[in-house]
């Protein structure tokens, strides 16, 4: 069982005068065997709040608090966060040369566990990953993200997630730039992993789409840096047929 519990988080990007903040008091709570998504518009800081949380160094936290089982993620490395259970696709660098998809989820697998997975049920495994979001083997000895299509990136997140089994995942726009048929296998990766397992998944996204996919238990809107309204599935619904509007109006008579 674990919890992640964003309080009161307040964030700026930029330094000196130019720093602008985004986040601005958010409070959020992520339980093992909850899915949590959350929905705005663009520029609202739905991925500010990801690369916070991942403890990307362009993020500065001005305010509040973040912990996993009450431990303070804020103080953690980002490596010393994965280790603690948070997965964050996005913490992983865009490409890294010479490193294939095979041997990156092992060094990865080794480092969150402490010791390296054995060999031949971790091959076993990945395989059969692979074979799940329909990924031709041919992939995992590729180098990272080198040439990757959008698709093959975030089959290749959601292979992550499968791997390295965290407590907490969060997963940024997992469903821009898929067709029909990859949006469903990806999202039967993560269902899958929610079926098997305690994970909690807090999912970011500007459209409802991948939700009728992936089932939220709470969807939270998301405007001008913080959550303006909190509800359950049907949230998603009413948002898909009203949009965001009514919600950036408040937002915007309040600023
Ligand atoms: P969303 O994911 O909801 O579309 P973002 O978190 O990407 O929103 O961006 C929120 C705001 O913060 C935008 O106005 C964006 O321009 C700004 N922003 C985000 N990251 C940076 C950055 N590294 N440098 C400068 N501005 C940034
Ligand atoms: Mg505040
Ligand atoms: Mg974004």
């Amino acid at each position: 069982m674990s919890v992640l519990e964003i309080r009161d988080l307040h964030v700026t990007v930029g330094e000196g005068d130019d720093a602008k903040e985004i986040l601005r008091g958010v409070d959020l709570t992520v339980r093992s065997g909850e899915t949590h998504a959350i929905m705005g518009p663009n520029g609202s800081g739905k991925s500010t709040l990801a690369y916070s949380i991942a403890g990307h160094p362009k993020y500065t936290v001005t305010g509040g608090t973040v912990t996993l089982d009450g431990e303070d993620v804020l103080a953690m490395s980002v490596d010393e966060r994965a280790r603690a259970g948070l997965f964050l696709a996005m913490q992983y660098p865009v490409e890294v040369p010479g490193v294939s998809v095979s041997n990156f989820l092992r060094t990865a697998a080794t480092a969150i566990k402490g010791e390296a997975p054995k060999l031949r049920t971790w091959v076993k495994d990945v395989k059969s990953e692979m074979e799940l979001l329909e990924m031709d083997s041919a992939f995992a000895e590729r180098n990272v993200n080198e040439g990757f299509s959008g698709g093959e990136k975030k089959r290749h997140e959601i292979l992550q997630m499968r791997l390295l089994k965290p407590a907490i995942a969060i997963l940024d726009e997992t469903d821009s730039g898929l067709d029909v048929d990859a949006l469903r296998i990806v999202s039967e990766g993560v269902n899958r992993t929610r079926e098997e397992g305690e994970i909690g998944v807090l999912l970011i996204t500007h459209y409802t789409r991948i939700l009728r996919y992936i089932k939220p238990d709470f969807v939270h809107v998301f405007v001008a840096g913080k959550v303006v309204e909190e509800g359950g599935a049907e949230l998603a619904d009413k948002l898909e047929n009203e949009g965001y509007a009514a919600y950036v109006k408040d937002s915007n008579e309040q600023a």
